[in-house]
C-alpha cells in the first residue's frame, strides 16, 4: 500500500466539498441578502434555471467550475 494520497487518488476519494454538486457548479452561487437574520444560514442560486438551491444539491445539468489554481 502507497501513501494514504496515493490510496486516496487510486480510488478517486473526494471530501464532501469535492463532491458535484450546487457549490462548485459553474451555475451556482451563494447569495448575500441585505435583510438576512443572522442565524440564517447562506442562500444559494442556481443562475441558470433562476431558482433556489442548496450547496449540497445537484442536478443533471451540474457542469464543474474551471479549476483554481492555488500558488505555492
Ligand atoms: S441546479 Fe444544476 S445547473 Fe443549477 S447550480 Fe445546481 S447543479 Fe448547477
Amino acid at each position: 500500500m502507497g501513501s494514504i494520497q496515493s490510496r486516496q487518488a487510486a480510488i478517486g476519494y473526494k471530501t464532501a466539498n469535492q463532491r458535484p454538486s450546487c457549490r462548485n457548479c459553474k451555475h451556482g452561487a451563494e447569495v448575500f441578502a441585505d435583510h438576512a437574520a443572522p442565524t440564517e444560514g447562506p442562500r444559494w442560486e442556481c443562475g441558470r434555471y433562476d431558482f433556489r438551491v442548496t450547496a449540497t444539491a445537484i442536478c443533471d445539468r451540474h457542469e464543474p467550475q474551471a479549476a483554481v489554481r492555488h500558488s505555492d
